[in-house]
């Protein structure tokens, strides 16, 4: 994995008298040398407002020897120390290694550190009233209502305004009280402190597979660096398994990060925590607004907060003591983060823990392929559940063959997926209908001329999205009305869908089963992680008979009613050329029907194919998951994939296409010839347009111990600067092709 190259973070360096360097968050390596203040003290660390160029920045002093002397008058003086810890060398020496690791210039990562600007200036105390003396003798109806409410709640900060609400009175009936000593308006600090999460509030009862488990992944926490996969089937309860390696961590005074898919983050499992330490773990998503995410992070960093739950941009939060890492799900391509710099957050957890010498759990019931061989070759430890902890059975796994047991024209669910769907949900049961594909259906066609919707500014068909009357690209948002007529030839009535959507899928079933209730689970029909929270809470109080949904229902809490999974497609990703689409598959396919009965045992999942023979659909079927991995990592070991080689990808992209496709042959004739590393390409990339931008691919294959970031860094530095408008990104340990 990534984290087995490059050694330990450098010591800290020399400050010399007067001058210091500050990391900016702007996309450069460099840091630029500042003066000291006159009144505050600096540390490495320690986060200051600078002056850059005309603007005003945030940033960190590094502990790196000063470029420029004391006396240099180039110099401009740190305007301002931010009254915040600083962040820690071990933090600092991370940042530096992702930076180098995925080729993102420090300041990018410098910018992941400083997520939440508003946190660095302590909140504001907030007035409020309180009860000050005796009231007056007389009192007015108005005056009675308004000490009765501050009378009935003790303890609570009002504000002027809000009281004279609360009591239905006007604010002047509150100013007469203050004005005469029996309120007073004071200053109190702004928002309640964290709960502590309590290590034993409730602890569960664990089976005896469980506690092992646990025992396990509890003698690592305080024990230096260490990785463990925790490695165990869907509903086997590995979240209560590390749950008990984070009362751990708390009980040694030590704070913890569970990672999760952004996804997963249900409102069910908040509330399980919530229910095993009596206090909510601190969240950190895209979701969290700003006011929230400042005092998070400053909760974090000042220690108050003991435990976050977040997604993968937490792992840049600045622990005051870190003692353990959590990775949940830890196989999911969600934790590829693709903007700003390109990194795993499984793998840099790794490295964090590394650098922070404490242990990382990784949890999965259909492990990576990596963190697997890791196990297999004692690099990670290996912690396995084979049983489900409420003693239920797995789910029964059967393929229906749709070459010859498929639906009839015009249809995409097969008899026997029906008449299973009818007989589960007659039994008051639910049925999951699981299809990766949002909207009506994936391609409109015309029929009189054959003419194909697609994106103006991608090279992808427009997806129908019927319930909005829309055709989408998902790529670059691009929608349009959906016409009555063809564009190109101007017949009415002549387009057509092909092939289906959840959209689809749902229509089918009203047609079909019309008295069953259906509900259709998507990220466009959803929004927000609230609404999300509260669909998932109403079909796990059985609110419906049918659920028809995106991945995003593959995976998250349990739904004790659910007992048949059905999959539309099985094979929709297989056969798309990408090296690890198989396994992507795999891991797909088991977390859903790992959904069927969970607690009872009943569980059933059926799996529509084409290819019911393929290792991937055999291995499930069969039982035995042993059966895929075996093959897949013969597989990966014979081609030199990861993890037993290095990728990288390098795509060059411009609006026009000679452009991209000169400076691409330009790189690959940059290439050193002859070394360890090949390169390959270019060829079109994939998405051969994406918003108007055109994409070549050229691929870095190295040995699986060759540095292939340093070696990236001079290739590309060999090959100059791209040309203005061509723009090169850089992504080490691709996760798709
Ligand atoms: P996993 O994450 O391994 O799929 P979960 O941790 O979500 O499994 O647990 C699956 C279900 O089993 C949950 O409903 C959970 O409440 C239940 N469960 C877990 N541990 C126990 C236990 N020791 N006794 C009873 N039920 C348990
Ligand atoms: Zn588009």
């Amino acid at each position: 994995s990534a984290s087995d190259l490059f050694g330990s973070p450098p010591a800290e360096g020399p400050r010399a008298g007067g001058v210091v360097q500050v990391l900016t968050p702007v996309a450069l390596d460099d840091s630029w040398t500042y003066r000291l203040p006159d009144d505050g003290v600096v540390v490495p660390g320690s986060i200051v407002q600078v002056p850059l160029g005309p603007r005003k920045v945030v940033g960190v002093v590094t502990a790196e020897t000063p470029t420029l002397a004391a006396s240099s008058n180039r110099l401009r003086a740190i305007e301002k120390v931010f009254d915040v810890p600083p962040l820690s060398a071990d933090l600092v020496a991370f940042a530096d290694w992702v930076a180098r690791y995925t080729l993102t210039p420090r300041g990018m990562v410098v910018r992941m550190l400083l997520r939440a600007p508003e946190a660095l200036d302590p909140e504001p105390p907030v007035r409020a009233v309180v009860r000050a003396g005796e009231p007056p003798e007389r009192l007015t109806d108005a005056r009675r209502r308004v000490l009765a409410l501050t009378a009935e709640n003790e303890g609570m900060a009002w504000t002027r305004s809000g009281l004279a609400h609360a009591a239905g009175v006007s604010p002047g009936v509150v100013d007469g009280l203050i004005a005469a000593g029996t309120l007073a308006e004071v200053e109190v600090p702004a928002g309640p402190p964290f709960r502590r999460a309590e290590p034993d509030f409730d602890p569960r009862d664990l089976t005896g597979e469980q506690r092992r488990a646990a025992d396990e992944l509890v003698g690592r926490v305080g024990a230096g660096a260490s990785v463990t996969l925790l490695d165990g089937v869907t509903g086997s309860g590995k979240t209560e398994v590390y749950l008990e390696a984070v009362a751990e961590a708390l009980r040694q005074g030590r704070q913890a990060l569970v990672l999760v898919p952004e996804i997963a983050l249900t409102k069910a499992f908040l509330d399980r925590f919530a229910a095993r330490f009596g206090a909510l773990p601190a969240e950190w998503h895209s979701d969290v607004g700003p006011k929230t995410r400042a005092r998070v992070w400053r909760g974090v960093a000042e220690g108050g907060v003991g435990v976050v739950v977040g997604a993968r941009s937490a792992l840049f939060l600045p622990f005051r003591d870190l003692g353990l890492i959590v990775v949940d799900e830890e196989h999911d391509p969600a934790y590829k983060q693709e903007e700003w710099a390109t990194y795993h957050a499984r793998d840099m957890a790794v490295v964090r823990g590394r650098i922070e010498r404490i242990p990382v759990v990784l949890a999965s019931a259909t492990p990576s392929i990596e963190s697997r061989v890791n196990a297999d070759r004692g690099r990670y430890r290996h912690v396995v559940l084979s049983e489900r902890a409420t003693g239920a059975a797995m789910p029964t796994l059967m393929a229906i063959d749709m070459r010859r047991a498929g639906p009839p024209r015009g249809r995409f669910l097969a008899p026997g997926l029906v008449s299973a769907i009818a007989e589960t949900t007659a039994r008051g049961e639910q049925a999951l209908l699981f299809l990766n594909r949002r909207g009506y259906a994936p391609l409109t066609l015309c029929r009189a001329c054959g003419h194909r919707f697609q994106c103006p500014n991608c090279s992808s068909w427009l997806v129908d999205h019927r319930f909005r009357g829309r055709l989408a690209c998902h790529h670059c948002g691009h929608t349009e009305p959906r016409p009555e007529a063809c564009p190109s030839c101007g017949t009415l009535d002549a387009l057509v869908p092909c092939g289906p959507g959840v959209e689809r899928i749902a229509e089918e079933l009203a047609t079909l089963l019309p008295e069953r209730r259906t509900v259709v689970l998507s990220s466009d029909v959803l929004g927000s992680v609230q609404r999300m929270r509260a669909e998932f809470d109403a079909v796990a109080r059985g609110e419906c008979d049918i659920v028809v949904g995106t991945q995003l229902v593959a995976k998250g809490h349990t739904f004790p009613k659910l007992t048949l999974v059905g999959v539309v497609d099985a094979d929709l990703g297989l056969g798309s050329g990408d090296p690890r689409a198989a396994e992507r598959t795999f891991q797909l396919l088991a977390q859903v029907t790992g959904r069927a009965g969970r607690l009872c045992g009943r569980g059933i999942g059926v799996m529509q194919t084409y290819a019911p023979e393929s290792p991937v659909i055999a291995a499930l079927v069969s039982g035995d998951p042993e059966r895929f991995y075996a093959v897949e990592i013969a597989e990966r070991e014979r081609g030199r994939m990861p993890p037993f080689g290095r990728l990288a990808a390098v795509i060059v992209s411009a609006p026009q296409r000679e452009r991209a496709e000169d400076h691409a042959r330009a790189l690959a004739r940059a290439a050193p010839a002859g070394g360890p590393v090949e390169v390959l390409g270019p060829a079109e990339a994939p998405l051969a347009l994406i918003r108007g931008r055109h994409r070549l691919r050229l691929l870095a294959a190295a040995p699986r111990d060759h540095d292939l970031s340093a070696w990236l860094r001079a290739w590309l530095a060999a090959a100059g600067k791209p040309p203005a408008g061509v723009e090169v990104q850089v992504d080490v340990d691709p996760q798709s092709f």
